[in-house]
């Protein structure tokens, strides 16, 4: 069964852009992918000592079950190199599955969709980009309007 998943990407170290082009590029493996949002340079949440980020989403169609895709995430974020120093420290690369389709999984290790992803810009930009319209399957509501409900505070800046 083929099904459409949303990821988001991230990267505050080294090279950032070119860590997302890796990631991006490596996600391929994974699935066909559809679609990749700009690059947004957006400001840390939780700890705001470090390094901005590069974020950006991605639609890809898969095949894999959920934990196929996520053991893949994983593996491609060890294979870049990112060490597991703390919850929301510096990173080469993060990656969240944050959309699998419409189906809602919260099984060990995983929760789509992601539990934090409605309220992050840095997630809700790039998603409104490449999805304007598709809706969060438990609260009922599109990227657009999610992201139209955020409160003011996290700076994102969509780059050129
Ligand atoms: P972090 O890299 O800090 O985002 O945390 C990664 C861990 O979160 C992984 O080991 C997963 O087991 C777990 N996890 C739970 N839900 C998700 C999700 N939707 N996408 C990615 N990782 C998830």
């Amino acid at each position: 069964m083929h099904k459409k998943v949303y990821l988001s990407l991230g990267s505050n170290l080294g090279e950032r852009a070119a860590n997302l082009q890796t990631a991006i590029a490596e996600v391929k493996n994974l699935g066909e992918m559809l679609q990749v949002s700009s690059f947004y340079e957006t400001e840390p949440v939780g700890i705001m000592a470090q390094p901005w980020f590069l974020n950006c989403a991605v639609e890809l169609e898969t095949v894999k079950m959920p934990k196929q895709l996520l053991a893949g995430i994983l593996r491609l974020e060890q294979e870049m190199g990112r060490q597991r120093r703390g919850d929301k420290g510096p990173r080469v690369i993060d990656l969240d599955i944050l959309l699998f389709g419409n189906s809602i999984i919260d099984t060990g290790g995983l929760s789509v969709p992601h539990p934090a992803m409605h309220e992050r810009r840095f997630v809700l930009e790039p998603m409104t980009e490449i999805a304007a319209e598709v809706r969060h399957p438990v609260l009922k509501r599109t990227m657009r309007e999610l992201r139209d409900a955020l409160p003011p505070g996290q700076t994102v800046r969509r780059l050129p």
